[in-house]
């Protein structure tokens, strides 16, 4: 089991580090919001203990960011903040488990394994994705297409997934926006064209046969005809 601890405080981090180590996790730290980012872009962790109060970022913040690029593991906030409202706003924005500074290492522990426990696919729950030879790896967050893995960005893998999960429906600019970037409102942009327009010389590029289909001024539907 894997976890990224992200804590400014050294001596919590270090607490944090060993404990949860000899406890029999392997884990990695980031002292701020950018190196968690960096950590969590390239490694699959089963869970994330955040701290709120990042020096370079409000921890709720570092959440979404990391939401927004298809993180899935559970998150347990760990902070000072103790008022019902930072509770209420940390669970609401993206933290699945809320615990408040000081804490007993024991119930961190016993919170921490109901996380990962609960987040846990079934053996029945699906964790790939299939459409003719293109195939999603859901735990592995990776894509592969006639057997080739597809080098996408972590946001091109939400977009896609997003289209699979779709497979045969035509999906709008904005139902794109609001799950893949959390937009609710259509901005002004090209954002989800250009993302397409990338996904697209990556899934079908090689000359295979076309999965993401146009359809101009509705949106786009992955079909395999
Ligand atoms: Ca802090």
């Amino acid at each position: 089991m894997r976890l990224l601890v992200v804590e400014d405080e050294h001596d919590i981090r270090v607490f944090l580090r060993n404990s949860l180590t000899e406890a029999g996790f392997q884990v990695d730290v980031a002292a701020d919001g950018k190196g968690a980012e960096r950590l969590a872009l390239d490694a699959p962790y089963d869970a994330l203990i955040v701290d709120l109060g990042l020096p370079d970022m409000d921890g709720i913040n570092l959440i979404l960011r990391l939401r927004q690029i298809g993180l899935a593991a559970p998150v347990l906030i760990l902070s000072a903040r103790r008022s019902v409202d930072d509770r209420v706003r940390g669970l609401e924005q993206g933290g699945d488990d809320y615990l408040t500074k000081p804490f007993a290492l024991a119930e961190l522990l016993a919170r921490l394994r109901n996380l990962i426990k609960r987040n846990a696919p079934t053996a029945n729950e699906a964790t790939r994705l299939r459409m003719l030879d293109l195939e999603l790896d859901l735990l592995r967050r990776e894509a592969t297409r006639a057997g080739q893995v597809l080098q996408l960005t972590p946001q091109e893998f939400v977009l896609l997934e997003y289209l699979c999960r779709n497979a045969g429906r035509v999906v709008t600019r904005s139902m794109i926006l609001d799950k893949v970037w959390g937009m609710r409102i259509q901005p002004d942009t090209n954002v989800v064209d250009v993302h397409i327009y990338r996904l697209r010389g990556k899934v079908d590029g090689r000359g295979q046969h076309p999965l993401i289909k146009t359809l101009r001024g509705v949106g786009y539907v992955l079909r395999d005809r």
